[in-house]
């Protein structure tokens, strides 16, 4: 990674989904020397199968493990946004929220989801969408523009202009990230969110297969894949 990018914020919906997207990228970005952020719009408070939880228990256990998760990594903050759980709207609220939270962090580089519907359903869950298509929009014009939400500027959140946002993307990926040294690191973090793996070897066995093969084509032993865009003004 380049001079250019220092500071990284990844914006996701659910505790969770930047290990599983980008968790090895995460750790080697820190590795690096870069400060990275997380941001993660919903609270979770729909993922258990367990008729004895509640959704208050959930968010409380979900923030606690999404915090030992980043701790693994490196990550040096972590903002929960607070949304419900399968119900994110891309709404004024939702856009002023992420915005806010990109004119704090003021990352050069935005790690995101993918905004479009693929065959990878678990991938493309619909928050996952609705995240990437809010991520996006306040990355471009939102954060930049002084006069879009005046309340922020009011609260002394100055405009900031990102210079990258990466999707996480599986098919014909521009960007093949090498994560081969910091694998490891991703498994240690995704196995914090206990309340979400039954089964982790599984889980171990299902992430690393995927890795394998989309650092295949790159002679990889492992990769995570992105698309990138650049902005220019
Ligand atoms: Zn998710």
């Amino acid at each position: 990674m380049t001079e250019r990018i220092q500071r990284v914020t990844v914006i996701t919906a659910h505790p969770d989904d930047s290990e599983f997207g980008a968790g090895a990228t995460v750790a080697k970005l820190v590795r690096e020397g870069k400060v990275v952020t997380y941001c993660i719009l919903t609270n979770g408070n729909k993922g258990s199968s367990d008729r004895a939880m509640t959704p208050e228990r959930l968010v409380a256990i979900r923030e606690e493990e999404q915090r030992n998760a980043a701790r693994v990594l490196g990550v040096e903050t972590v903002d929960f946004l607070g949304f419900p759980d399968c119900e994110l709207e891309d709404t004024r609220a939702s856009r002023m929220a992420v915005t806010a939270a990109i004119r704090r962090h003021r990352p050069d580089l935005v790690i995101a989801q993918n905004p479009h519907r693929t065959k990878l359903l678990g991938a493309s869950h619909r928050d996952h969408r609705i995240a990437a298509g809010i991520a996006i929009d306040c990355v471009y014009p939102l954060a930049r523009d002084h006069m879009a939400f005046p309340e922020l500027m009011a609260q002394g959140l100055e405009p900031h202009k990102v210079k990258e946002v990466h999707m996480m993307w599986w098919e014909n990926p521009e960007l093949v990230v090498d994560v081969s040294d910091t694998m490891d690191l991703k498994i240690k973090a995704l196995a914090c969110h206990v309340s979400q793996l039954k089964d982790m070897a599984a889980v171990e066995k299902r992430v690393r297969e995927r890795a394998a093969e989309l650092g295949k084509p790159k002679g990889y032993a492992y990769a995570e894949t992105f698309e990138p865009i650049v902005i220019e003004r």
